[in-house]
Order: structure tokens, then C-alpha cells, then sequence
């Protein structure tokens, strides 16, 4: 596939192939935020304001380019997916990401959310299970001149210890429960967002805040969809 590889030229790729001319980016993107993010109710200014920035069309695959701003997940490849705009806005606005923070993801598939975290936080850190995903994003982000993203490939259940604690911990894959490594490496003050569930069954997004005293107050937010949390064999 001649467009691969090349993100900033995917678009111009796109055009010059055959397929669907894809909408223009910008009000593409601009409405995806009104219609499917901030209709919604999610508020955050600086996370809508990440939503409009990053260039999620740069982030799927060239034949889904005409898609890209659609409301729904795509797959992108190896059997996993890129979110839905509104769960990476809403998973991102329940961390309450603030300047200064760091965060750890677990699950970096395309590197969109890491992207879109990256714009309000001062570091992000993923992980992708997959070595072929963690290679494309790492260029991917690379290529976009997302600097404060670290991309690593490995099993993200146990963290990232070198890089602990963090401020926030996202994990975009559903997990059975959740990983205590992942607990210990959360500051107190400190939240966790996580779909729990197995394949096929209702999953739910939970928010995991640590307290002062690292006890955990869980709460359930909306179910969810979510490829799974695999282990390295
Ligand atoms: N956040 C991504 C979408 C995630 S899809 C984006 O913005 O595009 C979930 C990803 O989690 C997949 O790429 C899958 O390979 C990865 N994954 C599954 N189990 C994992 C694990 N144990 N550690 C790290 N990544 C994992």
C-alpha cells in the first residue's frame, strides 16, 4: 500500500488514489467536537480544545481517511482499533489531565490518545503490547512532532516502573480487573481510568481515584466497548 508510512502525505495520497474524497479535515474535525463530543456534555475546555488540534485523520489507515472524523471506532489492523472520539474525549476529561502531569497509557494502538493527552499534559507515557503498533506510532508521533510521548513495546499490566508514579493512568484495552501493578504506580491524588470487563460481556469505564491514605474510591461511569487487555506469553 503506497500511502503507508508517509502520515503528513496521507492526505494528498488519498485524493491522487482512487476511494471516497474525503472531507475537508478541519470542519470535519470541528464538528465532530460540537456533534459528538460536546453535545455529549463533556466540558473541559483544554480537552476540547486537544480534540480540535490533533489530526486524527493522520492517525487511521488511508482507505478509512473519509471516515476518519466519523462516530464510531476503526480498525486499524492486527485486530485492534482506534477509539470512538467520544470515549478518547470523554476517558481523557475523567483523568482531569492538568499541566505539569505525567500519565502513563496502557494500549497505544495509533497513538491518538496518547496525542490528544499530550496537548494538555507535560509527559505521556504508552505502552503497546503489539510490537508492529508500537513501532508505526512511535514514527507516527515522531513524524507529527508530538515530542513529550515516550512510545514502548511490551505488556503494559505491569506499568511502567521507571517512570513512576503517575498522575494519571489510562488504559485503553479491557482488562478483568484491575492490574494491581498498575494501583501501585498511581500517585495518591492520583486517577486511573479503565474499561473492566471480558469480550463479549458488558464492560464498564471506571474511574479509580487514590486517595491520601492509597485506599481506592471505584465508580462506574458508562459500559463500554473495548478489544481486551492480552497478557505477553
Ligand atoms: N489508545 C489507542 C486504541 C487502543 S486499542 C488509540 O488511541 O489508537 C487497544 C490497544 O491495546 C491495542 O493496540 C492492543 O494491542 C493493546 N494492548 C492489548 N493488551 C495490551 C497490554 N497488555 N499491554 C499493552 N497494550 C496492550
Amino acid at each position: 500500500m503506497p500511502c503507508l508510512g508517509i502520515a503528513p502525505f496521507a492526505w494528498l495520497c488519498a485524493i491522487v488514489s482512487s476511494g471516497p474524497v474525503p472531507p475537508a479535515p478541519e470542519p470535519a474535525r470541528a464538528r465532530m467536537v460540537e456533534e459528538q463530543i460536546a453535545a455529549r456534555g463533556v466540558k473541559d475546555p483544554a480537552v476540547l480544545a486537544a480534540m480540535r488540534e490533533v489530526p486524527r485523520h493522520l492517525f487511521v489507515r488511508p482507505a478509512d481517511l473519509a471516515r476518519a472524523y466519523d462516530d464510531h471506532p476503526l480498525s486499524i489492523g492486527h485486530g485492534q482499533t482506534i477509539s470512538q472520539p467520544y470515549i478518547v474525549a470523554l476517558m481523557t476529561e475523567l483523568a482531569r489531565p492538568r499541566p505539569g502531569h505525567v500519565a502513563l497509557e496502557v494500549g497505544t494502538g495509533s497513538g491518538y490518545q496518547a496525542a490528544v493527552l499530550s496537548r494538555i499534559v507535560e509527559r505521556v507515557y504508552t505502552i503497546e503490547l503489539l510490537e508492529a503498533l508500537a513501532t508505526t506510532a512511535r514514527r507516527r508521533l515522531a513524524d507529527l512532532g508530538y515530542d513529550n510521548v515516550t512510545v514502548r513495546a511490551g505488556d503494559g499490566y505491569n506499568g511502567w516502573p521507571e517512570a513512576a508514579p503517575f498522575d494519571i493512568i489510562l488504559v485503553t484495552a479491557s482488562a478483568p480487573d484491575i492490574p494491581p501493578p498498575l494501583v501501585q504506580q498511581l500517585k495518591a491524588g492520583g486517577r486511573m481510568i479503565i474499561p473492566i470487563g471480558a469480550t463479549g460481556e458488558t464492560q464498564e469505564l471506571r474511574v479509580v481515584e487514590k486517595k491520601a491514605d492509597g485506599s481506592l474510591e471505584i465508580r462506574t461511569v458508562i459500559p463500554v466497548r473495548f478489544v481486551p487487555l492480552l497478557r505477553q506469553p
